[in-house]
């Protein structure tokens, strides 16, 4: 397996979309009057997958720029917060354990918390590319407000993530490359991509020690 490195190039789009999805956010939190201040809930104990190589990659960015003794720390509640997910999961019950990046109250790597941690909260639609339109009706707050002011939800402000998400899919091409769907499918928790180790793919055949490259 070989790593798979983000270049400064593609962190940087990344940054611009997480930015971009950053205010599309605070554009309809604002027309719905609607922000977290004062929430007694947590959403840092939402059970979440992530999907894609380069937010894996985005996230070991982040976190190698932590100190060795902070980084081993993480990667130890990211192991706990694993074995509970897992017990859970055994019990047939959705996990909900706190993330073990969330430290009193602040994320430890907030600057590259994943898109999911960006986004939710706000009613938002979202367009496969089978054509199926997917709505999200935004966090339980957020959708008390949307009844109380709106006759029928499908009036009231929405993300529109699909322009931002196609903008991911082309990062994600460019980064794996044209293989991409040749290899495993991402679908990891955030402490799971921690614990893994950053990601890699199989080594090209042609390029394993001990194989020339005459083909
Ligand atoms: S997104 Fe909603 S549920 Fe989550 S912290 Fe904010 S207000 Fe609370
Ligand atoms: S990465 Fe940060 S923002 Fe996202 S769930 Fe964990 S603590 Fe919360």
């Amino acid at each position: 397996m070989t790593e798979v490195v983000l270049s400064d190039e593609l962190s940087e789009e990344l940054r611009k979309i997480y930015e971009n999805m950053e205010s599309d956010y605070n554009e309809v939190a604002q027309s719905l009057t609607f922000s977290c201040d004062g929430c007694s809930d947590n959403c840092c104990d939402s059970y979440f997958l992530h999907h894609t190589y380069t937010e894996w990659a985005y996230l070991w960015r982040g976190f190698r720029k932590l100190d060795d003794s902070r980084q081993q720390e993480l990667i130890q509640r990211s192991k706990q917060y694993i074995v509970a997910c897992e017990e859970a999961e055994s019990k047939g019950e959705r996990p909900q354990v706190m993330c073990p990046l969330l430290d009193d109250g602040r994320c430890s790597l907030y600057t590259h918390r994943l898109m999911v941690c960006r986004t939710h909260g706000v009613p938002a639609a979202m367009r496969r590319p089978d054509g199926k339109v997917l709505h999200f009706p935004g966090c339980f707050r957020c959708q008390a407000i949307v009844k109380k002011n709106f006759p029928d939800d499908s009036q009231a402000p929405q993300v529109e993530r699909t322009p931002l998400l196609q903008r991911l899919v082309g990062v994600e091409r460019e980064f794996i490359g044209e293989k991409l769907h040749l290899y495993p499918r991402v679908k990891l928790t955030i402490a799971q991509m921690l614990v893994n180790g950053p990601p890699s793919i199989p080594t090209a055949h042609c390029s394993r020690p001990g194989k020339q490259n005459n083909v």
